[in-house]
C-alpha cells in the first residue's frame, strides 16, 4: 500500500520520518479503552475499512457498548425494567472476531513497550491504541454530595428510575440537559419537581438564551418549580420526611424525597496524564485525533482537538454524533490516514414532546428568530460578517429535522446570509444553500 500523503499543518506535531510507522501493514495489534458510543463506532469502521489484525475492547461497565441517551427519557419512563439499548452486541464482536473483555479496567500504560495493563492483571501490546474514555459526572463541590443521584451509567439510571414515584418530591441540582430532561421524565412520572440553576438561563452553555427561555416555559407550564441564579449549599438528610433538605446560598431550604444532580461533566483523562499524555481540557489532540504519541488516538467525550471550522480552537464536544463520527475519523487514521474531525457540531434533547436541536457553537451578535405555522420555532445567529454561525430549533419530534440538516451544511460552507432572507417563511434554506456558494 503506498504510504498516504499527510499534509503537515502546524498543529500536526507527527514528523514525516514517523508517518512510515503509519501504514496498515505495520498495524496488526489495536487496542481500545473504553466502550461506548465512540469505540463501538470505531471497532466496527476498522473492520468496515478491511483491517484484518487483532482489536482488543476494554470497557468497565460489565455491558457491550450501549446509548446513552435514552438513559434520562425512556429508560426513566419504561414500565418494564429496561435493558439498554446496545449499539455493539456480544455477538456481533465475536462475528467481527473483536476480543473483548467489558468487565476490566486498563490501569496502566508502558508507552515505550506499548502495552496496556488492566485491573484482572491483563497485559495486551499494541501498534496503536484509542482512549474512547468519555467522561464522568462533575462531582458536587458542597457538603452532602452523596445524598445525591448522578445520572451517567444503565445502572445509574436504574436507581433513579425506581426512586422516580408519583408524588415524590424531587430537587434536581443542575439546568442543563440532564436536570431538565430528567425533570421532564420525572414531572411525565407525577413527580413534584423544583430545579435549581446557577446560572439565570438554563443549559446557558450550549443554547441561545431565546430557545432555552421557551422551553423553560414549557417547563413551568408542566408544573416544575424554578431557583435561578441561586446555588446549593448544602444536601442534608434529615429524620423526617421529606428525607433531604437542600440548603440554597440564598438562605432558603427546599426540602425533597429524592435529589438528583446534573452540574456537567468531566472528561475522563486519568490514564492518559498518568502515561504521560498532554492533556487541555480533555486528552489534547490533533485534528486527526492523534495525541502527544503518534501510536495513540483519542476520540469522543475524552478529547479535545482544533476544529477548522473554529480557525483550529482547540474544542471539546460531548454529544452523541461527535462521538459517533470520531470512531470513523480516528479508525480511517490509525493506518494513517488524514481525515479531519471537522463536523459541525450538533446535538439534539427530547424533553416533554418537544425535541430541541442545536448545530453550530457559538452564537454571534446577530439573532434571528424565525416561528413556522406548523409550531417549529428556529434561531439563527450570525457573526459581525453575516456568517451563520449556528441555529437552534425547538419543534414537536423531529420537525425541524431537515431545517437544521440544512442549516448544518450552510454553517459547514461558512455562508453569508442576509438577515431578511434568512428569516423570511417563503424562502426554504434549501434554496439558500444552493444560492450560497463557499464564502470561505
Ligand atoms: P462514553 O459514552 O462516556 O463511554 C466511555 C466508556 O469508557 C464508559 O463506559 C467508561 O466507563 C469507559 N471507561 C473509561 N475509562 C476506562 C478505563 N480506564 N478502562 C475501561 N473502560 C473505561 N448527547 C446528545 O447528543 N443527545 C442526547 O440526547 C444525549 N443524551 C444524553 C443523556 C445522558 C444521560 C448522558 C449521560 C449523555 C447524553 N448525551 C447526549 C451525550 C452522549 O451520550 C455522549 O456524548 C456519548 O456517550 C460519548 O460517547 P463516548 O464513547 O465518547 O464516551
Ligand atoms: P451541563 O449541560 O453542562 O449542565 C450543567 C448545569 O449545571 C449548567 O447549567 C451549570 O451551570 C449548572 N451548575 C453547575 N454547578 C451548579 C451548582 N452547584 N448548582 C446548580 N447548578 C449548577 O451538564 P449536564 O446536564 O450535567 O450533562 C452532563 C453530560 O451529559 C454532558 O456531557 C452532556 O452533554 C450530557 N448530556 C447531554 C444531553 C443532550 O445533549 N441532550 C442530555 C443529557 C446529558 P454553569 O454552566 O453556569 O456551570
Amino acid at each position: 500500500m503506498p504510504l498516504p500523503s499527510v499534509a503537515p499543518t502546524e498543529s500536526d506535531e507527527i514528523s514525516l520520518v514517523e508517518e512510515r510507522f503509519l501504514s496498515k501493514e505495520t498495524v496488526q495489534r489495536v487496542v481500545v479503552i473504553g466502550a461506548g458510543e465512540c469505540a463501538a463506532r470505531f471497532v466496527t469502521t476498522l473492520r468496515e475499512l478491511n483491517y484484518s489484525g487483532s482489536i482488543v475492547l476494554l470497557g468497565d461497565e460489565g455491558l457491550a457498548p450501549y446509548e446513552r441517551p435514552p438513559l434520562s427519557k425512556q429508560t426513566l419512563l419504561n414500565p418494564t425494567t429496561p435493558e439498554p439499548t446496545v449499539v455493539l452486541t456480544k455477538k456481533r464482536l465475536r462475528e467481527i472476531n473483536a476480543n473483548f473483555d467489558l468487565n476490566d479496567c486498563a490501569l496502566s500504560i508502558d508507552r515505550s513497550l506499548r502495552q496496556v495493563t488492566t485491573r484482572n492483571s491483563a497485559t495486551y501490546t499494541y501498534d496503536r491504541l484509542l482512549f474512547a474514555t468519555g467522561a464522568r459526572s462533575r462531582p458536587l463541590p458542597f457538603d452532602g454530595a452523596k445524598h445525591a443521584l448522578m445520572l451517567r451509567t444503565h445502572s445509574e439510571a436504574l436507581l433513579l428510575r425506581d426512586a422516580l414515584r408519583p408524588g415524590t418530591k424531587v430537587a434536581v441540582i443542575g439546568g442543563g440537559f440532564i436536570g431538565l430532561e430528567v425533570a421532564a421524565s420525572a414531572r411525565s412520572l407525577g413527580c413534584n419537581v423544583t430545579v435549581i440553576e446557577v446560572a439565570d438561563q438554563l443549559m446557558g452553555r450550549a443554547v441561545p438564551a431565546e430557545i432555552a427561555a421557551l422551553m423553560e416555559q414549557r417547563h413551568r407550564n408542566e408544573g416544575v418549580g424554578f431557583k435561578l441564579g441561586i446555588g446549593v449549599q448544602s444536601i442534608e438528610l434529615t429524620t423526617n420526611e421529606p428525607r433531604y433538605d437542600v440548603n440554597l446560598t440564598d438562605g432558603l431550604t427546599i426540602q425533597a424525597d429524592l435529589v438528583v444532580a446534573g452540574i456537567g461533566a468531566v472528561p475522563e483523562t486519568t490514564l492518559a496524564a498518568a502515561c504521560g499524555l498532554e492533556i487541555a481540557n480533555g486528552i489534547a489532540a490533533n485534528e486527526h485525533l492523534r495525541t502527544s504519541d503518534p501510536f495513540i488516538y483519542a476520540a469522543g467525550d475524552c478529547v479535545s482537538f482544533p476544529h477548522p471550522l473554529y480557525d483550529y480552537r482547540r474544542i471539546r464536544l460531548e454529544t452523541w454524533q461527535n462521538a459517533h463520527d470520531h470512531g470513523v475519523v480516528a479508525a480511517a487514521n490509525v493506518f494513517g490516514g488524514s481525515e479531519t474531525a471537522s463536523s459541525v457540531p450538533w446535538f439534539w434533547s427530547d424533553q416533554y414532546d418537544l425535541t430541541l436541536q442545536v448545530a453550530g457553537l457559538s452564537f454571534g451578535p446577530t439573532r434571528l428568530l424565525r416561528t413556522r405555522g406548523d409550531g417549529v420555532v428556529l434561531h439563527f445567529s450570525l457573526d459581525a460578517d453575516g456568517r451563520l454561525l449556528s441555529a437552534a430549533a425547538v419543534a414537536q419530534g423531529s420537525a425541524a429535522a431537515r431545517d437544521i440538516r440544512l442549516a448544518k451544511m450552510l454553517i459547514a460552507k461558512r455562508a453569508i446570509i442576509s438577515p431578511e432572507l434568512i428569516t423570511d417563511p417563503a424562502v426554504g434554506l434549501k434554496s439558500l444553500l444552493s444560492e450560497y456558494a463557499d464564502h470561505s
